[in-house]
């Protein structure tokens, strides 16, 4: 790595990370598995796996360089990459060169989302370009402090469906679980921005769980539970567990999902012990939010494909941003790449209209032309559906090209990807 910078001290205190929370046992160390049972060979991965999660050569480069003091075991252990998180500006320009505007933004800093980042996610950044899409998406600028009409804090009413604190209840047969505002890399495009890294705001405690459970029990018509925040995952063993447990043994609940961006930013979550957790609980899926496919690491790899071997099922959720994915071929490697890991292309979200988030909204038409890139041009299972998360809290409206192209003398025309048109005798409503 080029200009390379003072090494960052391992000391470093964490202002609120997990706290006292952070109980359990980091995660074993000494089981090694083959760098062929993760991916197919690569050539950029070391062989001194660490726990189940391989050491790049990318992570071992910036280890050295700017944690000297820690070892691979260190860096492997996700509760280290949490305590060792970069929130200051003094340690974020350790690693990259700053611009004026990035420096001045986070000077600036009030209130909204805070900087965090783990030092894995970090190893990905451009040191240098700052219109890198991954440090676009973790790094602030001062366009987040420019408020356009309409732009609310709460864009999707969630507070309005709220029936007890921390439970959002807007469809009727499922329910969001805010379980914690904490993430361990915060996204500058965050939906729920008002409360993540936000402890005035919201702070999940038992207490509000139980609260929570206690409604969900009390209202059969919930037969999913998705369980999100802030990232669930990076609740410690012990709360995760107690949490799945309550839900699970509802008798109502039939799934559980878990929203999370854990396998992208600190694949090193990813442990045997967490693993044998969340296997316990049936049917469990995930969905994991991507956003680049420079996100697609051996870590990241490994991490999906050991979820997909514990049985979970993937399913990935990408927000359409400005300038940073907003092109077919880049959704589309990310697509293909998180179909090789197991991981299946599930929702396109159009950008939400949080305060500040004009520099990442892109029109509705750039997402239609994403789809109709997609759509044929590629395997059926790389291609997202498209949504708007209605603001006001009206729920996801998939939106799809006018593949439809109206009825004529009994037929419907259809339009397909290469922009030919067919008809297609269908049976008349009045003949059904
Ligand atoms: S990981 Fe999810 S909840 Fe956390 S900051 Fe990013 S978008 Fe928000």
């Amino acid at each position: 790595m080029e200009n390379k910078c003072s090494a960052i001290s391992t000391e470093m205190q964490d202002p609120d990370p997990l706290g006292s929370e952070v109980v359990d046992e980091p995660p074993p160390i000494s089981e090694s598995l083959s760098e062929s049972q993760y991916l197919a060979p690569r050539t950029d991965i070391k062989l001194t796996s660490i726990g189940r999660i391989p050491l790049s050569a990318r992570s071992s480069e910036f280890l050295r360089d700017f944690f000297p003091n820690a070892t691979p075991a260190d860096w492997s252990n996700w509760h280290w990459q949490i305590r060792n998180s970069i929130y200051t500006r003094e340690q974020i320009q350790r690693i990259i060169a700053l611009t004026g505007d990035e420096s001045l933004a986070m000077m600036q800093h009030r209130s909204g989302v805070p900087l965090r980042i783990t030092p894995y996610y970090a190893s990905l950044l451009d040191r240098d370009n700052p219109t890198q899409a991954l440090r676009r998406s973790v790094v602030p600028v001062m366009d987040e402090y420019l408020v356009s009409p309409s732009e609310a804090a709460d864009p999707l009413g969630e507070e309005d469906q709220s029936p007890v604190p921390g439970l959002v209840h807007r469809y009727p047969d499922r329910v969001l679980f805010l379980t914690t505002g904490f993430c361990s890399t915060y996204c500058r495009y965050c939906t729920r921005s008002r409360i993540v890294g936000n402890n005035h705001r919201f702070r999940g405690s038992i207490s509000q769980w139980q609260k929570a459970i206690a409604y969900i029990e009390a209202t059969p018509e919930v037969r999913d539970v998705l369980i999100s925040g802030g990232d669930p995952l990076t609740l410690p063993d012990t709360q995760l567990e107690y949490l799945l447990s309550s839900i699970a043994r509802i008798p109502h609940v039939e799934m559980v999902r878990i929203g999370t961006k854990v396998p992208a930013v600190l694949p090193q979550r990813i442990t045997p012990k967490l693993l044998r957790i969340l296997k316990k609980f049936r049917p469990l899926w995930m969905s994991i939010h991507f956003t680049h496919p420079d996100e697609l690491t051996p870590e990241t790899a490994a991490a999906c494909n050991l979820l997909a071997d514990a049985g979970i099922p993937l399913g990935s959720q990408t927000v359409l941003l400005k300038g940073i994915n907003d092109n077919v071929e880049t959704l589309k490697s990310l697509y293909h790449g998180l179909l090789k890991i197991r991981v299946r292309p599930y929702y396109l979200y159009q950008c939400d209209p949080i305060l500040g988030s004009s520099h990442f909204r892109t029109s509705v038409e750039k997402g239609l032309e994403m789809i109709e890139g997609l759509r044929g041009h590629t395997t059926g299972y790389a291609v997202p559906q498209y949504v708007i998360d209605a603001p006001g809290g009206g729920g996801k409206i998939p939106l799809l090209p006018d593949y439809f192209q109206g009825r004529e003398h009994g037929d419907v025309k259809l339009r397909n990807y290469e922009g030919r048109l067919f008809r297609y005798p269908d049976l008349q409503p009045a003949s059904l």
